[in-house]
């Protein structure tokens, strides 16, 4: 079977590499991702592979159909770039990576939390400038804090046992309480109990309708003075110009996110330049209380094997199911 591979960064081809050499699968490595600008370059393969970035919209299902594409082989976990009405009309198999990396996404969530705590960004940088200060770096111990998870699903579980490991209290927030989590000593309450009560907050829930913004002027107002917001799940859970004026007037103590609202546009489309166009985005930089990563919760060597050996058992075994 011949696949073209979307969204393909050079360590994304070798751990699929790894697994699909001296297989059955022909694969063929493309950096670009998959948009109607892209399409031409899909001619005569059976199946495409795709990542969160790529936009698999009707009019390229359309397309990949015509050119006789019969599978998509997701290597992340959400469907939200899939139009699956419209590949499910073409009779297009969709294949993803259901839970690929939640101990990743938890301690990615964690390292924020410490990096925001310790100032460790901030350390760093006067260090190497030969400064050993700690005026400005006091940071607090996280045992026997509050932390509030909401979405306890896989990432989030794992993020709470992590934190019960701290010694932290967590509270958590979720349509569906998990026992497991209740017999390890956490603890379900309603969520404005939860955001009145937590001293740290991380986000462990899918972006939908009900969780659009749910971080925003009125939530925020719930919460602690110098609470600690977390974000790992998908940037536009929170709103990012009223967590700005949160920061400025202090209710926002402490803010980390891994997801942004326009990191379609920032993290990928303009990665190359070098240059950030959202002034929303340049203005949360140049808070020091501000840590932003790239989307890059899941980059584990773990996660990749995880994704790259079920995206390769997806294509090659479950074409018939
Ligand atoms: P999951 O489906 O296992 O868990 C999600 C949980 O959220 C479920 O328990 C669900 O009941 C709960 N939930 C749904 N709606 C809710 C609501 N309105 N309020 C509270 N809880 C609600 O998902 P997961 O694998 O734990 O992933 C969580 C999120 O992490 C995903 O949505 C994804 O966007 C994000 N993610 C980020 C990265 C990264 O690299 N940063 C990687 C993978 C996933």
């Amino acid at each position: 079977m011949k696949i073209a591979v979307f969204s393909c960064k050079p360590y994304d081809k070798r751990t699929l590499a790894s697994y699909a050499d001296n297989t059955a699968l022909s694969m063929t490595y493309f950096e670009s991702r998959l948009s109607m600008e892209t399409i031409s370059l899909v001619k005569n393969f059976d199946a495409v592979s795709c990542f969160v970035n790529d936009d698999v919209n009707a009019e390229v299902i359309h397309l990949l159909k015509q050119q006789g594409v019969h599978t998509i082989a997701l290597r992340c976990a959400g469907f939200n770039n899939v139009d699956l009405d419209a590949a499910k009309s073409a009779g297009i198999k969709v294949f993803h990576v259901p839970d690929y990396s939640p101990t990743s996404v938890a301690e990615h969530a964690v390292a924020l939390i410490m990096t925001l705590n310790r100032k460790t960004h901030r350390a760093y940088h006067r260090v190497k400038e030969g400064n050993f200060a700690l005026e400005g770096l006091l940071g607090f111990n996280l045992e026997g804090k509050t932390v509030g998870c909401i979405g306890t699903g896989r990432i989030g579980a794992a993020f709470c046992r992590i934190m019960k490991g701290f010694g932290c209290h967590v509270l958590c927030y979720d349509l569906y309480p998990s026992q497991a989590l209740i017999d390890q000593g956490c603890q379900y309450i309603p969520l404005d109990e939860l955001y009145q009560k937590s001293d740290i907050i991380s986000l462990h829930c899918p972006l939908n309708t009900s969780t659009h913004h749910l971080i925003n002027k009125d939530s925020l107002n719930k919460m602690k003075d110098g609470v600690m917001i977390i974000n790992t799940s998908r940037g536009a859970l929170v709103h990012a110009q009223e967590a700005i004026d949160s920061l400025y007037n202090g209710k926002i103590g402490y803010l980390g996110l891994d997801v942004y609202e326009q990191e379609n546009k920032i993290f990928f489309e303009d990665m190359s330049s070098h240059i950030i166009q959202d002034s929303v985005f340049q203005l949360m930089l140049t808070f020091p209380n501000v840590v932003v990563t790239g989307h890059q919760g899941y980059f584990t060597i773990e996660a990749l094997n995880h994704i790259a050996a079920t995206t390769v058992d997806n294509l090659l075994h479950h074409q018939h199911e």
